[in-house]
């Protein structure tokens, strides 16, 4: 729902006429609007979002990524000139702040700098990783941030909230209340109140709202701003730890190196590197048995409640994704999910090589 604002506030204020009144169906509307963000690790939220607005799950396009998995922004700025040419009207860009797979921090700055000379919208997803912000090592990582004109950060995920509370910061109040804004004779009373703070009925699509506020409220003043830098900084060690037993361990393939607290790695057994080792009785390629193998190690260390650990792809492979995203994880926990990791992958490889054997 943030990011969904977050893209609505973006057409609202960037459409080139009244598309409160009008929505999609201007006759003022020319062509196909059309938002940005990378291939590999745009969040599905924003195809969601596009979705909703009726803008159609095409209008999000995909631009290249680098190597270490941000956005190529030379790229963005010719998909943005060459679609503008053939007479789509892009409004905003959407840069991964602390993306889903790997924590990938997309050039913000960059990203600003193509914004600000196209009239385009800047809205940064950072669900996962904005609240890093707060951490002055991470200023470099995270310089340009300040220059969105919204930015989505999830409560639930950095702040150890309970589910849900997802939440949207716009920079130009008025902007967002532009987007919701609404009256019915029903909504209003005459008799005068002493309350003359903002009513949030204009500033998002709901009118009824529960309370989310009070718990990061509260959690803040539990934990204050060094509080949380302490957790943020605990949970980066750990990634950056598993990051290292995973380059120590001949038996995985790290994939890239953590940015915030979310690793993907793979597990890929030694021997099946060094020599063709790799026993096929059927017509499984190495890699269909590597992604079947990380998907069972994942299974069955869930099923060992040891860890909660999922899988995603990175370039079409299957990998183990760790999101060490609780306040209450430290090293030797990693140690222990390690070793289980090992243990099971040990364990399942050598079960199949065992039915591969004739009887
Ligand atoms: C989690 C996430 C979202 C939104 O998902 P919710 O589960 O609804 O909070 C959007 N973008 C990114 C990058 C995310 O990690």
């Amino acid at each position: 729902m943030a990011d969904f604002t977050g893209l609505l506030t973006a057409f609202r204020n960037k459409a080139p006429f009244d598309s409160t009144a009008d929505g999609l169906q201007s006759i003022a509307k020319k062509g196909r609007f059309t938002v940005y963000m990378s291939d590999h690790e745009g969040h599905i939220a924003i195809v969601r979002a596009a979705d909703m607005l009726n803008l159609g799950r095409n209008s999000v396009r995909r631009v290249k990524s680098k190597s270490d998995f941000t956005m190529d922004t030379a790229e963005l700025g010719k998909m943005i000139d060459k679609d503008i040419k053939n007479g789509d009207t892009p409004f905003c860009v959407v840069a991964q702040v602390g993306s889903i797979n790997v924590g990938a921090v997309d050039p913000l700055e960059e990203i600003a700098v193509i914004c600000s000379e196209r009239n385009l919208w800047f809205h940064a997803d950072g669900a996962c990783g904005a609240f890093g912000a707060a951490l002055p090592e991470k200023k470099e990582l995270f310089k340009g941030l300040e220059k969105a004109d919204s930015v989505t950060l999830d409560p639930h995920k950095w702040m150890y909230i309970p589910y849900e509370c997802g939440c949207i910061l716009i920079r130009d109040q008025e902007k967002l209340r532009r987007a919701f804004s609404i009256s019915a004779p029903y909504l209003r009373g005459t008799i005068p109140t002493e309350y003359t703070g903002i009513d949030y009925l204009e500033y998002g699509p709901q009118m009824s709202r529960d309370f989310r506020a009070l718990k990061v409220w509260m959690s803040l003043k539990h934990y204050g701003a060094e509080g949380y830098r302490k957790l943020w900084r605990q949970n980066i060690c750990c990634a950056e730890y598993m990051d290292k037993l995973v380059r120590e361990s001949p038996e995985f393939e790290a994939l890239h190196k953590p940015v915030l607290f979310i690793y993907s790695f793979r597990y890929f057994p030694n021997k099946y590197r060094i020599e063709n080792q790799f026993l096929n009785e059927t017509n499984v390629t190495l890699d269909q048995y590597l992604d079947q193998l990380n998907q069972n190690i994942a299974d069955e260390i869930q099923a060992s409640g040891v860890a909660f650990i999922m899988t995603t792809r990175i370039h079409g492979k299957v990998v183990l994704r760790m999101s060490i995203c609780s306040h209450r994880t430290t090293p030797s926990d990693i140690k222990i999910v390690f070793d289980k990791l090992k243990q099971l992958g040990e364990e399942i490889d050598q079960r199949y090589i065992n039915n591969q054997k004739p009887a």
